[in-house]
């Protein structure tokens, strides 16, 4: 990594940071979900970074993956356990982090299963440490808590407009003799839940990622394809085109059904855990090091 790249992973993570600090100020329960998303959006831009993905707002059983769309209504609630999860990129490196925000106190302890499970694991992103050890730590700090760990949802290392590259990194036990170098850059997520501890995916989808330029005989299809360009294959919401396009929602929808059959772009569907359940996530982008350094801290 040059001295280049490493200084805008470290800006990117330092916007990403504030805007979160911001938000957990700044959230208030009885908010619509759109309107916290364009605000960290918005502020991600005014700061002088682009949104790496868009902004996460997951409720309750959601673990992951869910953005609301233009005309959303859906509020964060007072009884409700919000993943606010969000990403900023400068020419493409990327900060990743995520923290779990509830006003109901009764979920403190589920919240600082991954809150806990991320700090014991920044201390191994450590140059030749086993990222098998990383994984078992983060499985039994959040069974220590008394919650399970999401077997199928792993933190992942980060490169330059790639958001999810390898290495994947569970969040429980796994074999792997995979030993982390100096300067790799890695973000870990905890999630710890009450319900199945595996995620499923929901039929809803709202983020997406371009793929493949193929041609598409939707009209819709093609305007969404240039459109897209812009984010140079990281994620983007249902909602941007929405905003950015002059098209219904219906259209859209349809569109997009084209696209993901055709293999031009690839959806990120919302991650589901058991009705009923309660999942949190906590997440940092590492540089690894002897002593690590967090951008997103
Ligand atoms: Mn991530
Ligand atoms: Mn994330």
């Amino acid at each position: 990594m040059d001295s280049e790249a490493r200084e805008k992973f470290i800006q990117a993570g330092k916007i990403a940071s504030e805007v979160r600090e911001f938000s957990k100020d700044w959230i208030k329960d009885g908010m619509l979900l759109v309107e916290i998303a364009e605000k960290l959006e918005g502020l991600i831009r005014e700061k002088g970074g682009h949104p790496g993905f868009p902004v996460n707002l997951s409720l309750n059983s959601q673990a992951a993956h869910y953005t609301p769309s233009r005309n959303d209504k859906s509020i964060f609630n007072s009884k409700d356990v919000l993943k606010v999860d969000l990403g900023v990129h400068i020419d493409g490196y990327v900060a990743d982090t995520a923290y779990t925000l509830s006003f109901d106190n009764s979920h403190k302890k589920l919240l600082d299963a991954s809150k806990e499970a991320l700090r014991a694991a920044i201390e191994l992103c450590k140059p030749g440490q086993k990222l098998s050890n990383i994984s078992a730590t983060i499985e039994d700090t959040i069974k220590h808590y008394g919650y399970k760990p999401v077997a199928n949802l792993s933190g992942h290392g980060v490169g330059r407009y790639v958001l999810h590259s390898d290495p994947q990194i569970p969040n429980v036990r796994f074999r792997s003799n995979y030993k982390l170098e100096e300067d790799e850059i890695i973000a870990i997520e905890p999630f710890a839940t009450d319900g199945n501890g595996a995620i499923k995916d929901a039929e809803e989808c709202l983020i997406f990622r371009f793929k493949d330029l193929r041609t598409t005989r939707n009209p819709e299809g093609r305007k969404i394809i240039d459109f897209v360009q812009s984010y140079g294959g990281l994620p983007f919401a249902q909602r941007w085109i929405e905003t950015g396009l002059n098209i219904s929602e219906f259209k859209i929808r349809f569109a997009i059904r084209d696209l993901v059959m055709n293999d031009i772009i690839k959806p990120y569907p919302v991650l589901i855990e058991k009705p009923g359940s309660f999942v949190s996530q906590h997440e940092h982008t590492v540089i690894v090091k002897d002593d690590p350094i967090v951008t997103t801290l």
